[in-house]
Formats: structure tokens, C-alpha cells, sequence
């Protein structure tokens, strides 16, 4: 059986940065299930996992583009302190949820220059190409009701 739209698709998968630097890991942990075709998981790694079976195992880089995105200069913005009323210890790394254009967000203050304070709204894996290291664990068609739903339903799942 192979990878296509609508087959829900367990993957073990180690996610490491250009440099080598281990980002996420399935290994040691449950598999991951998601729906092929949804995206449930990122375009590229999506696009790399059509047709293959259980068993395969790859590794695939992929650009910025296929992942998070790139790193958009207009989701850093410098606010004024003012903008952070309540807040009495505004530091760098601290996080906030923001209204931004795509619905609710995360922002992290990035720097802070006397009353001036940098923010960035950017995914944190913008602007990063990710290696994926995949083993395709199982692969099943999924039922209607994940197809209808756009996600597995597994254990732990809600309803
Ligand atoms: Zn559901």
C-alpha cells in the first residue's frame, strides 16, 4: 500500500537543521499518524512521502518555502513600551499571544533598547530548511470520518 491522499500514514522521523543539530525526534516516543493530503505536517515533507510503502526510510531536505516559510521582515516590529502596559518586567525571550494578520499568534521579544522593544512574529523554524530522517512505519486507508475530518483519529484522540 503506498502513500497517497487519504491514507492516514504512521512515520518515525529524526528532523535535524543544516547543521546537524537535532530539532525533533519521533524515536522513543509514539509514531507519528497524520492524514496524507490535509496538511497535517509540512508541504514538503508531504510532497517526499507520496508513494512511498512501509518500511522505506529517506532523508530529505527541505527548503524554507515547503516548511515554515521564510523569514518575513514584517513580522518584526518595534513597539513602545507603552504597548506593554501591565507587564512589569518586559525581557528578551519572553512570549505573547498576538492578534496578527493569519489569526492568533505567538510574538517573541527579540531586543530591547530603552523604552523601544523589538518583537518577532515569525514561526521559529521560519527561514530554517529542514532535514527529515523518515522510516514509514504503517501505512491503511483512512475512514471517512478522518477524511471528512482532515486528521486521524487514534488513541487519545477527543471525540
Ligand atoms: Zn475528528
Amino acid at each position: 500500500m503506498q502513500v497517497a491522499d487519504n491514507m492516514a500514514v504512521s512515520i518515525h522521523y529524526t528532523l535535524t537543521n543544516d547543521e546537524g543539530e537535532v530539532l525533533d525526534s519521533s524515536i522513543g516516543e509514539e509514531v507519528l499518524v497524520y492524514l496524507q493530503g490535509s496538511g497535517n505536517i509540512v508541504p514538503g515533507l508531504e510532497n517526499a512521502l507520496v508513494g512511498k510503502v512501509i518500511g522505506d526510510k529517506f532523508t530529505v531536505r527541505i527548503a524554507p518555502e515547503e516548511a515554515y516559510g521564510e523569514l518575513m521582515d514584517d513580522m518584526i516590529q518595534v513597539l513602545s513600551r507603552d504597548m506593554f502596559e501591565g507587564i512589569d518586567n518586559v525581557e528578551v525571550g519572553m512570549q505573547f499571544h498576538a492578534d496578527v494578520s493569519e489569526g492568533p499568534g505567538v510574538v517573541t521579544v527579540v531586543n530591547i533598547e530603552g523604552d523601544e522593544i523589538t518583537i518577532d512574529g515569525n514561526h521559529p523554524l521560519a527561514g530554517v530548511a529542514l532535514n527529515f530522517d523518515v522510516e514509514v512505519i504503517d501505512v491503511r486507508p483512512a475512514t471517512e470520518e478522518e477524511a471528512t475530518h482532515g486528521h486521524i483519529h487514534g488513541e487519545g484522540c477527543h471525540h
